[in-house]
């Protein structure tokens, strides 16, 4: 058999704004894409300060993949001073946003329909700035949406095993409203949307009163958080420590949610052995 070796393909440069968008990214850019990713794993997106080769990564980009909804407040000053002409986009376009007030909950990638969106919109982008691997892009993306179909029937099925009325929890921030909505278990938090601000005392006896009041069995961390609060609301009240959700990034390769998928079959584990 002859082996007709292929011209070496040159990848193609893209920016995640943080890590479950670089993850979507490699599964569905794979081999024809270099992926940087700008908040690394256990890092909190919605405080980073963008470090001095922040700039140089999206100047050499063709592609820089934010999720938007108020999410990377720091970003567009670093784009527009990287001078870089790679084409943005929003991977939630086309998502409902869930309104709080005046601002937009950006965390809509915890509903895994939304992550469907996601990745569409990264698809659609990847083909945009690279035509000749559209057949890859929809190829990789196809395998990977079917993964997210099964694992949006895990979430479900797993939910449906919780007493009902024992769906309800209390996490550090507000990461889980999208998830709630889709899947039927009540959140409550002590932080907005945002960790950019504390919570107030009167925030913080608020939860307290409401924990006795409903009877809620258990209070989560989060990989992102300072867990003194969390374990604060759970010494007063007598709510468990249910675990660690993992909210806003990824772990490191060695940790337990190193990818998209093993972050919402984590949460949905720590979930039910703390509700059931
Ligand atoms: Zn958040």
């Amino acid at each position: 058999m002859t082996v007709i070796p292929s011209r070496a393909q040159e990848k193609i440069n893209v920016v995640a704004s943080f890590s479950i968008l670089g993850d979507f990214a490699n599964n569905v850019g794979g081999d024809r894409v270099n992926i940087t990713t700008l908040v690394g794993p256990d890092s909190d997106v919605h405080v980073y300060t963008p470090a001095p080769t922040d700039a140089k990564k999206i100047a050499d980009a063709k592609l820089v993949i934010i999720n938007g909804l108020g999410l990377e407040g720091w970003l567009p000053r670093l784009v527009q001073s990287s001078g870089g002409k790679a084409a943005t986009v929003t991977a939630t376009n086309g998502i409902a946003p869930r309104k709080l007030g005046s601002d937009a909950d950006p965390h809509a990638w915890q509903s895994v329909a939304n992550a469907r969106i996601y990745v569409a919109n990264i698809r659609d982008a990847l083909i945009a700035a690279d035509q000749a691997g559209a057949p890859t892009y929809r190829a990789n993306a196809d395998t990977y949406l079917a993964k997210l179909d099964a694992l949006d029937r895990e979430v479900r099925d797993a939910v449906a095993q919780i007493p009902e009325p024992r769906r309800k929890v209390i996490s550090s921030h507000d990461a889980f409203g999208y998830f709630a909505a889709a899947y039927g278990i009540a959140f409550i938090a002590p932080q907005g949307v945002s960790t950019e601000s504390e919570p107030s005392a009167r925030d913080i006896a608020a939860i307290i009163t409401q924990i006795r009041r409903a009877k809620i069995p258990a209070v989560f961390l989060e990989n992102i958080s300072d867990p003194r609060l969390m374990r604060r609301i759970s010494a007063e009240t007598g709510a468990r420590i249910g675990g660690t959700l993992v909210s806003d990034s990824l772990t490191a390769e060695n940790g337990n949610a190193p990818t998209y998928i093993d972050m919402v079959r984590h949460n949905i584990r720590a979930l039910t052995s703390a509700l059931n």
